[in-house]
């Protein structure tokens, strides 16, 4: 059994992550859920792209065995109280932007593995710190499933897809390309020798130049800080705000080739 946890407003990102699923798993369930608790009072649950009907007829094509649209009721029943409390793994990046965010994803996760009973999960890359949370509570709460990353799927100029690039007008779509022009640039500093993790920090905070950064970091790939050079592998990671859309995206230089 392989479960694929999504939000629904399906993309080929999502659509690559089941037949990801359905190469490990026999039966693919894929939830749709637009998890209430993991958002905060100022963000985009009540506007979030829902469309149910559009869904199923992908994920038909996909090979999905079984979607499982719960509603918000069914999964937070009357009297329900318990939380998964995150940790470290869960503090910096989205975590300050964000609070309480991963205390909802993780306790989400949680519920529909137990539901579920999967053996392997897949989740996005582009959810950097999300997948990092999830591993973490999946091992943590012995839940005998195997979490599998799989890589970021971009449209054709690069911009990482996204749900939320549905919020964008075309020239906030425009605009939206600075994000993966930025790990690009970095990317190649990288490349080119630079493992200073300031000087790449610099590189990706000068791409951005005028839009509204929440962070642009580069981190080790356990989401620590670097003391001194970068080794062999970063993570560049970014978040910023477009319009009414939050958009994020990753690269691991050293180990993704630069997009
Ligand atoms: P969401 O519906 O946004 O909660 O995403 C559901 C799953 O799809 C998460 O594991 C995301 O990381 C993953 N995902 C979303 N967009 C992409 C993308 N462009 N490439 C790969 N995975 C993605």
């Amino acid at each position: 059994m392989g479960l694929v946890p999504t939000m629904g407003a399906l993309h080929e990102g999502h659509l690559a992550l089941v037949r990801e699923a359905r190469r490990l798993a026999s039966f693919v369930v894929v939830s749709i859920f637009v998890n209430p608790t993991q958002f905060g009072p100022n963000d985009d649950f009540a506007r979030y792209p829902r469309d149910l009907d559009g869904d199923v007829s992908k994920l038909e094509a996909a090979g999905a065995s079984a979607v499982f649209a719960p509603s918000a009721g069914a999964m937070y029943g009357p009297g329900e109280e318990t939380r998964v409390r995150v940790g470290a793994t869960a503090a910096p990046l989205c975590g300050l932007f964000r609070p309480g965010h991963f205390e909802g994803v993780a306790t989400v996760v949680a519920k529909l593995f137990a539901l579920v009973g999967p053996c392997v999960a897949v989740f996005g890359r582009k959810d950097y710190q999300q997948l990092a949370v999830i591993r973490r509570m999946a091992e943590d709460l012995f839940f005998p499933v195997v979490v599998v990353g799989h890589p970021i799927v971009r449209e054709a100029d690069g911009v990482a897809m996204s749900s939320r690039n549905a919020y964008l007008s075309p020239e906030e779509r425009g605009r939206a390309r600075v994000l993966v022009e930025a790990l690009r640039a970095a990317g190649r500093a990288f490349e080119g020798g630079e493992r200073n993790p300031a000087v790449l920090q610099a590189i990706l905070r000068r791409v951005l130049g005028g839009e509204v950064i929440e962070y642009a970091e580069v981190l080790r790939p356990d989401l620590g800080p670097f003391e001194g050079a970068i080794g062999d592998r970063a993570l560049l990671v970014l978040a910023c705000r477009v319009g009414k859309a939050r958009l994020l995206d990753n690269l691991v230089v050293g180990e993704e080739a630069v997009p």
